[in-house]
């Protein structure tokens, strides 16, 4: 089973993305996280795609989709996958249906989570994200037992340079031009199921659940 989830930056793509992909056994697979890691890494992917990420534009298109399709032909993502942040224009969406089509398999479906824009700068201006395992929290919202620490597994906590007020609102442009337009792109296949993000993490987690056939899950 492959699931995309798509929306804007901070409608909780990632948080909702981890635990989902938990519960159906899949793989997660982020593909800013991959970025972040290579470039924690010293790696020469996230030198190249360190300086687009601080603008929060778009890396290069065969950079980010020669990355994806790697991970995604892994072993371990053979029965399925949970795609994060992945496509995010159309050029990137064909790429990954080819990619698929060719193993003989297919998006099943696109979770598309929608938050309103006051709540998505709310969120990621208060957003800390572990260093080394990469979960998020919020400062307010749902701050870490210890502060500047995760509670998943301990790891320092950051504020992500792409989270900054400059950054957020640039990320938000790109994602209307070249994101938003996906969610036509998968609903006219009959692939998109609409998520409201609103509200707490277990409450949209429930509708995503149910959305996806609960049965399942
Ligand atoms: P994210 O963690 O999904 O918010 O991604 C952080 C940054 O990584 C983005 O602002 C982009 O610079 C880069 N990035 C992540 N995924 C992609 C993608 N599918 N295509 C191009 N750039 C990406």
């Amino acid at each position: 089973m492959y699931i995309i989830f798509l929306g804007a930056p901070g409608a909780g793509k990632g948080t909702q993305a981890a635990s989902v992909a938990r519960k159906l056994g899949l793989v997660h697979i982020a593909s800013g996280d991959l970025f972040r890691q290579a470039l924690e890494q010293g790696k020469e992917l996230g030198l190249k795609a360190k300086s687009y990420m601080e603008k929060g534009v778009l890396v290069p298109d065969q950079i980010t989709i020669d990355m994806v399709l790697e991970r995604i032909s892994a072993p371990d993502s053979g029965g399925g996958a949970i795609l994060d942040g992945f496509p995010r224009n159309l050029k990137q969406a064909e790429a990954l249906d080819e990619a698929l089509a060719q193993q003989g398999k297919a998006i099943d479906k696109v979770v598309y989570i929608k938050v309103s824009e006051e709540e998505l700068l709310k969120r990621l201006s208060g957003r800390r994200v572990c260093r080394q395992c990469q979960t998020p929290c919020h400062v307010s919202d749902s701050p870490p037992r210890v502060e500047g620490r995760c509670d998943k597994c301990g790891g320092e906590l950051y504020q992500r340079p792409d989270d900054t007020e400059e950054s957020i609102k640039r990320r938000l442009e790109v994602y209307s031009s070249e994101t938003a337009p996906l969610v036509d792109y998968y609903g006219r296949v009959g692939k998109l199921v609409e998520i409201d993000g609103e509200g707490g993490v277990d409450k949209v987690e429930r509708r995503i659940v149910a959305a996806l056939g609960g049965e399942r899950l």
